[in-house]
């Protein structure tokens, strides 16, 4: 299938695509986690890459059906990832857990995600995962539309 959706590439590095799969097989899903996606675009492969990860810190808010943001170790890690990196290394989006099977994005998730990717300083995307009890899905938005996108490892 064709399509402007079918452009937009994504690679989840082999330590986060297994950290992530590894967590999904050992969490209990009793409240929901969550942390910021962090890599770069590859422009001589055209594809975004995911090459790290933060995890829930103790400001954040892990609840039955939430997951908020408030800690400011996120933005530290991230910054430290920015400053080893030379400077490749920054904010691609989110990531956060759903107790159900096939996870879909919340009414609330979407309103945050648009917000997330316009405010979003070094691209005109950004990505979001959902780490399900059986499926890991992953979708962009350009701050409007929401598009569901596989990712390779
Ligand atoms: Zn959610």
């Amino acid at each position: 299938m064709q399509n402007e959706a079918s452009t937009i590439k994504v690679k989840i590095s082999s330590e986060v695509y297994k950290a992530l799969y590894s967590f999904q097989s050992t969490n209990s899903f009793s409240v929901e986690y969550g942390g910021i996606i962090v890599g770069y675009y590859d422009a001589t492969e055209k594809n975004y890459v995911i090459t790290d990860i933060t995890w829930p810190q103790k400001e954040d808010v892990q609840a039955k059906f939430r997951f908020v943001r408030k800690d400011h170790a996120h933005q530290s890690i991230m910054d430290d990832l920015w400053e080893k990196s030379g400077r490749i290394k920054s904010y691609l989006g989110e990531w956060h857990s759903h107790r159900e099977k096939h996870p879909t994005p919340s009414w609330i998730d979407k309103n945050g995600w648009r917000k997330k990717a316009k405010e979003q300083p070094n691209y005109d995307i950004s990505f979001f995962i959902i780490v399900g009890t059986e499926e890991i899905r992953c979708w962009y938005t350009n701050g409007k539309n929401i598009t569901m996108i596989n990712f390779n490892e």
